[in-house]
């Protein structure tokens, strides 16, 4: 989404080496990629440091990534300073004179000579440097500000406007940024030049390099900060870590914003006067919290829960499961949204043409008109560069920028042309057959929600207001797994009483339907040490599993027996048909839906329960089926208490439904199209009465 891949932000230090156990007032650098921050990394001196930046960006930029680095220190100085020292404007060639002058080693530096003698040949011999932090004297640089005396401005603009910020001069003292930009500047002179042509400094260059150079104050995300270190976090790491997260998760027109500003000479700090969208961006998405152990709980003393409230149960108690990624747009069909998208341009962009024919301004009335036409044409893709007088008209094709002069474009059926002048009739309304700019999404508007599961559709929304990657949740994990003794698996010969395994390819290929990664378990046999075994590997692996068979209370019944075991197991005795009860519970924090072994209640139990709950966890909306009313085919008398679903299709608009509800007739399943849902009611359904149907679709198969 962001122009920029990789985000690295750099708490620098104007001191010696702070040795090699990680300290507070070290270099400490973060790098942030899609939203994410890395471990802080601690670097003890700038030759380190230097030596990290360097390979970090050869990294980076052979990998085709986009890096914006920031730096915790002022890239220019107060205006004058510069051509004073300089003989010019460029704060670049100030940099390149201070790396010339300063000398840099691990225990020692000549920062302070260095400013003695600006001092001396620039300043009055008095500033505009102070705060020589050595023992011996230096000539030219007070030691405090009594005897002080500054010809330059004292403070930058910017500096005026961040409060607690610190003036460049000073040069010790706890939070003096004085001797940072000394000892800074020359290492970000030097990897200019390595990167030549690489690298553009901003505010001072365009940013249309590989690499980019800010600058950054901590400060602005102070209270975030602050909170960190309550939480017991070193503050320069907590720093670090929060900017460039902050800086990886800003929308890309939040990031235009903060660095469209001027000021050439004495640089800027990237992102002050938009301290709340900075702060808001710190903070970091909270990790979702566990399943509560309870939350398949049902209530008790009742008998059989209807089917709404055992979904109101699912629907407010589960959350999502799953971590975030960004993927590029063209991966993204049927992922799941993890943010809200802000459209990065307004669809159209400009106004444009809806048709073929010509242009002109202000519509036209009632009778008879002729228009001198201009030279040149608007055409899509070449935007016609000029205005067009008043009283004149312009071809222009569909999909052309409307051009300077125009509102209102004639349709070429409508009009009679010599190749010098059009005719046409009135009346024609100002506006007519032009699309406004921003008519459909306007740049800045949400244009996905999060939790949305994107659809062809959406992947060209996306594209029409240019979001290229988008943050998706990591696809929900589901682990299918059949149990019973009497199964064997296709194609393997089949002994008496032995059955082949129906439900695992069929519960397999619903979950890869909805979305979901399938993991396939296996086949376990009714014993409760093996089944234990398999479950522990799922739970390692997988955010969800699903098994059927063994999930009712009988002696072989050891799916509910061991997460009954676990202390984790709700019998869930819905009032549905088809269905048994089904086991829901969690293994080690992982959700288990212990659907019934008949394939049918299986299928329509996963159907109407497992896949709304799993959308949830996949970070999902709610989804509701959606049915609609059409005549019944059949005739069916149903008795109060349950809601059931009969395997069914459509054909000449009228419902049918399969010849037997036996819930053992795999093959209705296979012949059905879609579910009609009968309420939980009496109900005596003659033929031509309207009953809702569902089709597969809808239930996201
Ligand atoms: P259970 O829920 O284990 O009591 O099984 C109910 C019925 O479903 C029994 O007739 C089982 O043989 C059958 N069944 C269980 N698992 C499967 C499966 N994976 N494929 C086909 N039938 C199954
Ligand atoms: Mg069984």
């Amino acid at each position: 989404m962001s122009p920029f891949d990789t985000f690295v932000v750099v708490d620098w230090s104007g001191g010696n080496d702070r040795g090699a156990t990680p300290k507070k007032d070290a270099i400490w650098a973060c790098i942030a990629r899609d939203g994410h921050s890395e471990e802080p990394v601690y670097l003890r001196n700038r030759q380190v440091a230097e030596a990290w930046l360097r390979d970090l960006l050869e990294a980076e930029t052979a990998a085709r990534r986009r890096v914006m680095v920031g730096f915790d220190f002022p890239f220019g100085y107060p205006a004058g300073f510069c051509h004073a020292l300089t003989g010019g404007d460029d704060p670049l060639v100030l940099w390149d004179w201070l790396e010339k002058q300063i000398n840099d080693a691990p225990n020692g530096n000549n920062r302070f000579d260095v400013a003695g003698e600006i001092n001396r040949t620039i300043g009055n011999g008095s500033g505009p440097f102070w705060g020589n932090g050595l023992s011996r004297d230096i000539n030219g640089l007070p030691r405090n500000k009594t005897d002080y005396a500054n010809e330059f401005v004292e403070r930058r603009v910017c500096e005026q406007q961040a409060k607690g910020s610190f003036a460049c001069w000073q040069l010790s003292g706890a939070g003096a940024v004085g001797s940072q930009i000394l000892m800074g500047l020359p290492v970000l002179a030097r990897l200019r030049q390595h990167f030549a042509g690489a690298v553009a400094v901003w505010p001072f260059e365009p940013l249309d390099t590989p690499v980019a150079l800010v600058e950054i104050w901590p400060g602005l995300i102070n209270p975030v900060v602050k909170q960190a270190e309550v939480n017991g976090e070193l503050r320069d790491v907590a720093q670090v870590r929060l900017l460039a997260g902050a800086l990886s998760r800003l929308a890309p027109l939040a990031l235009d914003e903060m660095l469209a500003v001027d000021a050439p000479e004495e640089g800027w700090i990237m992102g002050l006067g938009h301290e709340e969208r900075l702060i808001e961006a710190a903070r970091e998405p909270i990790a979702p919290p566990p399943l509560r152990n309870d939350c398949f709980a049902l209530p008790a003393g009742v008998a059989w829960t209807p089917v709404e409230d055992a979904l109101d149960m699912l629907r407010t108690r589960l959350n999502p499961v799953t971590g975030t990624e960004t993927i590029p747009l063209q991966d993204a069909f049927g992922r799941v949204l993890a943010q809200d998208v802000i459209a990065a341009r307004s669809n159209p962009p400009q106004p444009n043409s809806a048709v073929d024919g010509y242009g002109f301004a202000g519509g036209a009335p009632e009778g008879a008109h002729v228009l001198p036409l201009i030279e040149g044409r608007a055409v899509a893709g070449v935007p016609f560069d000029g205005t067009v007088p008043s009283g004149h008209a312009i071809r222009i094709l569909t999909g052309a920028a409307v051009p300077g002069g125009v509102d209102t474009v004639i349709l070429e059926e409508d009009v009679t042309c010599d190749g010098d002048q059009i005719a046409f009739r009135g009346p024609l309304k100002a506006g007519a057959n032009t699309r406004k700019a921003g008519e459909d999404v306007v740049a800045g508007d949400v244009a996905l929600r999060v939790g949305r599961e994107f659809t062809a559709a959406d992947l060209a929304l996306m594209s029409a207001v240019g979001i290229a990657r988008v943050p998706v949740r990591k696809r929900l994990r589901v682990a299918v797994l059949s149990t019973g003794d009497e199964l064997v698996e296709p194609g393997e010969a089949a002994a008496a009483g032995q059955i082949f395994d129906a439900n695992r390819p069929m519960l397999l290929s619903m979950a890869g339907a909805f979305g979901f990664e399938a993991m396939d378990l296996g086949r376990v046999v009714d014993d409760r040490e093996t089944l234990r075994a398999r479950l522990d590997a799922a739970a390692q692996s997988a955010d969800v599993i699903l098994t059927s068979g063994g999930a009712s209370a009988g002696d072989e019944d050891h799916v509910s027996a061991l997460l009954q075991e676990a202390g984790a197991m709700q019998e869930w005795r819905i009032a549905i048909k088809p269905g048994r009860p089904l086991a829901l519970g969690l293994w080690q924090g992982v959700p288990v839906f212990g659907l019934p072994g008949n394939p049918v209640a299986a299928m329509v139990c996963t159907l109407v329960f497992a896949r709304p709950a799993m959308s949830l966890l996949a970070g999902a909306e709610w989804c509701e089926p959606q049915g609609f009313d059409v005549p019944a085919a059949f005739e069916k008398r149903k008795k109060p208490g349950r809601r059931e679903y009969l395997r069914a299709r459509v054909r000449d608009g009228r419902a049918e439904v399969f010849a037997s509800e036996g819930s053992g007739r795999i093959s209705g399943l296979s012949w059905a199209e879609g579910l009609v849902e009968i309420g939980d009611g009496e109900r005596h359904i003659r033929p031509g009465d309207p009953v809702r149907f569902i089709p597969y679709g809808s239930f996201g198969l």
